[in-house]
């Protein structure tokens, strides 16, 4: 009988999230065994359904060790890269972030789970309203997307105490830099060819900037803005 109930339990829990077991996989195998240790981070990642941000012909795929194409030339990176920089970033509980690259929108809902709000850019209008209306049924209502052009940053809600960058200029955007609360962080790729450097840049509380490089990465390019 006991075993029955839990049987049952367990039947129901499949059934509302088919890939628990992958995804804790996942975040032991790719993200912890890399040295990922921030706990919210890794609680996010255990918690956000990263199959339902790609199409449902990868849904398989979606906890691989890889990116996964989501059209528009767009990838959803790889789940390490997006702990990655979320560990970088380190955004505080009560502040802003703003991202660059909404694409399927999983970085912001991975973010959304540690901050205040969210605020993110994408500039293929398709993904934008697509992302939107993914994060809105998914009951993340701390995120708002924008369609538009990320070197133009969001002036009306300046500063961000973080800016995440999923998309590769060649140089850290200066608007973007502009738009960084003193104490804040900016984590990106950055370079003009197919490998980049992942970076990050600090502001102080007087406003001076400090870069440090992290890894070889492999992002798409920020396309030029209009
Ligand atoms: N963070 C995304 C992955 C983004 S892939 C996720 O979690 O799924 C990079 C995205 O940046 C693509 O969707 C691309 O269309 C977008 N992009 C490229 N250039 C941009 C620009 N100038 N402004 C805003 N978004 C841009």
């Amino acid at each position: 009988m006991r075993f029955g109930a839990l049987a049952l339990v367990a039947a129901a829990l499949v059934a509302a999230d088919p890939y628990a077991l992958e995804r804790d996989r996942m975040v032991r195998e790719q993200i912890e065994a890399r040295g990922i240790r921030h706990p919210d981070v890794l609680r996010a990642m255990r918690t956000v359904q990263r199959h339902l941000f790609v199409p449902a012909t990868l849904h398989s795929m979606a906890y691989d060790d890889h990116p996964v194409p989501i059209g528009y030339e767009a990838t959803i990176s790889q789940p390490y890269i997006v702990a990655l920089m979320t560990e970088l970033a380190d955004p505080p509980r009560n502040g802003t972030v703003l991202e660059i690259g909404t694409g399927s929108g999983y970085q912001a809902a991975i973010l959304a789970g540690l901050v205040r709000r969210v605020y993110s850019i994408e500039i293929v209008p398709q993904l934008a309203n697509a992302a939107r209306a993914r994060l809105k049924e998914l009951g993340y209502s701390n995120v708002t997307v924008r369609q538009g052009d990320g070197y133009k940053g969001w002036p009306e809600a300046s500063p961000f105490d973080r800016i995440i960058l999923t998309a590769a200029p060649p140089d850290v955007p200066q608007v973007l830099l502009e738009q960084l609360a003193a104490g804040g962080r900016l984590v990106a790729p950055v370079g003009a060819t197919r490998l980049q450097e992942l970076v990050v840049v600090e502001k102080d509380a007087g406003g001076k900037v400090r870069r440090r490089s992290i890894a070889p990465v492999a992002f798409v390019p920020m396309r030029p803005g209009k």
